[in-house]
């Protein structure tokens, strides 16, 4: 993982929020290639729900709600952890990390720690000029219940029958105790949700079809199948308003981790808000003659852990003759920069000549125009970006319009004509396919 995250700084994939003040803890800013990795795959998550499904509209709500709404979901009264304070060395921990002996002491300078206390996680600001309690607001911790709010709006507004979905990706916020593990779990991230609305007795095959589709995303992103799992809630795990729950863990360095959730929420959010804002939230069914308040079948993602997932994945080593070849192997859809066009030299009219293929491609794809260094340097550039192909021009160029491309994956070089980059490209991010390669995480996972 250290090795990973000196690439990200490096590279410019992540950087420390705030870091020349000393850093913000668990808030993190994402560079030039990281904000087109997050791009691509919050596209993609959009064009899979929304585009790809008629059945489901978009929604972007506010970030700051009426303080209601979250008295309603259960988060003023429930959205707590339970922790304690070192009183030596001040140090916060959830009491559940504490070893359950007599007398428990601080794991860190072993001194005194406090009886537990419940800390909500919500971030609490206030609205407006005046301080008091009537102006508290809250940063939302889940972007789920801006879309339950809007549910009348959307049914009212979008001609959508049941069942049918809402989607939103946003920034949620949570004052998380222990944060940590890279991007894995900060205090402010985004998520990509989507809420299916259904009727009662037709929600566990929505779940079911829910799953798979939520699986498959996965698989599109290019993510080594054997390093992806189901994992369903237990009793004691499953959250009060949910009937069944599932979440799907992919294998990071730290071992087996929640990414995604499908959960069935039943009827549970529709009737609190129905009850906290007096406004009647049950669906009529102009067919059967039906009134009910629909099941909800949700699946809630978080943008950043997919992205430490796509990284983690891509992150590999090669043993080299004089230093490591450090490759990302980002599927090319989500690629930052899909090709890298260079001049082999920089005269004989190289240099022109790329220039010219450079700002041709660049208008359907990211590419990136290099002159500086050797090839060999380049090369190994692009290798820790992620990027799929070089394309060089060289002395052959102005004799047959070919170029060399060369492949991330395989190192293996070919002569392509420059009419046909355009459709090479094109056609790898629809295809890609990861090369079988040694996996060397293997030894540092936690069971
Ligand atoms: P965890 O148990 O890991 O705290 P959770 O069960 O509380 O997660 P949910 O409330 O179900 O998470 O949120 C849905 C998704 O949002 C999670 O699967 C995860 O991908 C993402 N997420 C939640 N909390 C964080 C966080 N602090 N940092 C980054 N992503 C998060």
């Amino acid at each position: 993982m250290e090795k990973l995250m000196s690439l990200c700084k490096r590279r410019g994939f992540i950087y420390q929020s705030s870091e020349i003040y000393g850093g913000q803890s668990a808030c993190w800013d994402f560079g030039p290639l990281g904000v087109e990795i997050k791009n691509n795959i919050k596209q993609l998550w959009w064009t899979a729900m929304v585009h790809e499904n008629e059945n489901i509209v978009g929604l972007d709500a506010a970030i700051i709600m009426h303080p209601r709404v979250w008295e309603a979901s259960g988060h003023v009264e429930g959205f707590h952890d339970p922790m304690v304070d070192c009183k030596d060395c001040k140090r916060r921990f959830k009491a559940d990390t504490i070893p359950q002996t007599i007398n428990p002491r601080c794991p860190e300078c072993g001194g005194v720690l406090t009886d537990i206390r419940q800390f909500n996680l919500m971030f609490k600001t206030n609205v407006g000029p005046v301080e008091d309690s009537a102006s508290i607001a809250y940063l939302r911790p889940e972007t789920a219940q801006g879309i339950y709010v809007n549910f009348l709006n959307v049914l009212n507004s979008s001609r959508q029958k049941i069942p049918f979905g809402i989607a939103q990706i946003g920034k949620a916020f949570r004052n998380e105790i222990t944060p940590g593990n890279f991007i894995f779990r900060s205090r402010e991230f985004e998520q990509m949700e989507m809420q299916f609305f259904v009727r009662p007795d037709e929600a566990d095959s929505w779940m079911d079809h829910w799953r798979k589709q939520r699986f498959e995303f996965h698989n599109r992103l290019g993510i080594r199948p054997e390093r992806i799992r189901w994992h369903e809630h237990g009793p004691d795990e499953l959250a009060h308003y949910a009937r069944t729950a599932f979440d799907i863990q992919y294998r990071f360095p730290f071992g087996w981790s929640e990414l995604e959730g499908v959960h069935n929420r039943t009827d549970y959010d529709l009737k609190r808000h129905t009850e906290y804002s007096g406004k009647d939230m049950s669906y009529f069914d102009q067919e059967t003659k039906e009134r009910y308040i629909p099941y909800i079948i949700e699946t809630s993602a978080g943008c950043d852990r997919t992205m430490l997932q796509v990284l983690v994945d891509a992150y590999e080593e090669e043993p080299g003759e004089k230093e490591n070849r450090v490759v990302m192997r980002i599927s090319p859809l989500i690629a930052p920069v899909k090709a890298a066009v260079f001049p082999l030299v920089r005269r004989d009219g190289m240099p022109e000549r790329a220039q010219e293929i450079y700002q041709e491609l660049k208008r359907y794809f990211t590419v990136f125009y290099d002159e500086n260094g050797t090839i060999g340097r380049r090369y190994r550039r692009m290798d820790e970006a992620g990027t799929p192909y070089c394309i060089t021009v060289d002395s052959q160029t102005a004799l047959d319009d070919t170029v060399t491309v060369r492949d991330r994956d395989t190192m293996a070089q070919e002569r392509v004509k420059t009419g046909d980059l355009k459709a090479m490209i094109s056609k790898s991010m629809e295809e890609y396919r990861r090369p079988d390669t040694v996996d060397i995480f293997e030894d540092s996972y936690v069971e």
